[in-house]
């Protein structure tokens, strides 16, 4: 049993409870988290699986990797990220990482399954793994060609 110590705001006490055990999760200490905090109780089932995900302790949803953003960056990362999420994030267990450009991003993708990477202006490269399998897609129809490309790789199940 791991028990996070109580914060004075229900934010503190998230980050808290997220970071303690989550880092204890992933050195394979604990087998059951509880989390004492004045929180709706659907955002503290909602805190659970996402630090169980994070922790690699169980995949319940798809993973998302995205670089911080820079000067590089070659479309909008936050809102880009935010319409991939929403037509790919129930897909559990696929990691799919975006990144804003291809001078750094393929080297940070870590273990993803496919990459969504700016490859030059309005034009986006999709990765399988670490292998360039498509380049120069027109943005606005990069996230249906990102689609296309998981279910290509039997990956996608239906919402
Ligand atoms: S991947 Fe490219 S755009 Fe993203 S932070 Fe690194 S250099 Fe900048």
């Amino acid at each position: 049993m791991i028990r996070a110590p109580r914060e004075k705001t229900a934010e503190e006490q998230v980050l808290r409870s997220a970071t303690m055990i989550g880092g204890l999760l992933c050195d394979g200490i604990g087998d059951a988290v509880s989390i004492d905090a004045d929180l709706p109780l659907d955002r503290i089932v909602s805190l659970v699986y996402n630090t169980l995900q994070g922790a690699g302790v169980r995949i319940t949803k798809t993973e998302f990797v995205s670089c911080p953003s820079c000067g590089r960056t070659l479309f909008d990362l936050q809102t880009t990220t935010e319409r991939i999420k929403s037509k790919t994030g129930h897909l559990k267990g696929v990691k799919i990482a975006i990144m804003g450009c291809i001078v750094n991003g393929p080297g940070e993708m870590a273990d993803a399954d496919f990459g969504y990477v700016g490859g030059a202006p309005d034009q986006i490269n999709l990765y399988v793994g670490k292998e360039v399998v498509q380049k120069g897609i027109p943005f606005a129809k990069a996230d249906d060609a990102l689609v296309e490309l998981i279910k290509k790789h039997g990956k996608w199940v239906d919402p």
